[in-house]
């Protein structure tokens, strides 16, 4: 079987995003534009309030999906149809917006570490005019597998050890999982081949690919895996964790303008127009 390589390392680049929330872009910068279908990829880390209290106010989305997965801390998610939840540390919640929702994510605490990821995945053509749908995801209905000696992994979507994670019914048939390397641990772990892939550390360092190929990768690095049908990861001699995501690319065109995602001009043109007249819904 073959494995992957490490096509690229990207570095994720400092910026904030919100009413002034300050976090780390990894895709969705000029160094990562997307990797089809992944549009955006942030990490917000931070025990200072003045980096997260302002939240994400009211915005609007179409188009594509929004994950948040928290780690630490925990936001208040609203919406325009009067939808509400919490994301607590080591939930997930998978948005498909469809063909609009507007909503806030703001902080429920007001000190101690907020940490987090928010990743933008694509919907088809045909789907981005759907009806919005939420699939909120406490921490308990994550499954973590060991996935050989000294590897864990929460499996939030797709499949890992025999194990299926709980988010359903995407388009993209997304892996995500949320991978924990002892020291000296190795991972071996199939991906489809002809999807996209990236493994993103957020903490520690680990090394991708083949051994005559391997590339060590830092934390607040992503690595773009070249095709292939499995990945191989080592740690060294402290801990590793990472994300690691695939998923079938759409290869359609993207029209892209802040929150919205569509196909053309005159697709975006539309959405702003729908959120100017209040009729984001359609
Ligand atoms: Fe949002």
């Amino acid at each position: 079987m073959s494995e992957r390589r490490v096509a690229k390392v990207i570095t994720g680049q400092p910026t904030s995003d919100g009413a002034g929330v300050r976090l780390s872009r990894v895709i969705g910068t000029p160094a990562l534009d997307h990797l089809d279908p992944f549009l955006l990829l942030d990490e917000f880390k931070s025990d200072k309030p003045g980096d997260y209290l302002a939240g994400f106010p009211d915005h609007p989305h179409r188009g594509f999906e929004t994950v948040t997965y928290m780690l630490a801390g925990a936001m208040r998610h609203k919406d325009h149809v009067g939808n509400q939840g919490e994301l607590v540390a080591g939930s997930v919640q998978w948005m498909t917006a469809g063909r609009g929702i507007i909503h806030s994510e703001m902080p429920i605490q007001k000190d101690g570490l907020m940490w987090g990821f928010q990743l933008w995945v694509n919907l088809p053509a045909r789907d981005k005019m759907t009806a919005p749908r939420y699939q909120d995801i406490p921490p308990g209905k994550i499954p973590e597998v060991a996935l050989g000696e000294g590897v864990r992994a929460r499996v939030i979507a797709g499949e890992a050890g025999g194990v299926h994670g709980p988010v359903e019914g995407i388009t993209t048939q997304p892996l995500y999982l949320d991978v924990t390397l002892a020291p000296g641990a190795r991972l071996s772990h199939e991906l489809p081949a002809g999807h996209n892939a990236f493994a993103y550390v957020y903490e520690g360092r680990a090394t991708f690919g083949p051994p005559e190929a391997a590339r060590e990768v830092a934390t607040g690095q992503l690595a773009v895996l070249g095709d292939g049908e499995r990945v191989s990861v080592a740690a060294g001699d402290s801990p590793a964790r990472f994300l690691l995501l695939a998923a079938r690319p759409l290869r359609e065109p993207i029209a892209r303008y802040g929150p919205f995602v569509m196909n053309t001009r005159e697709e975006i043109a539309q959405a702003v127009e729908d959120y100017q007249r209040g009729v984001l819904l359609g």
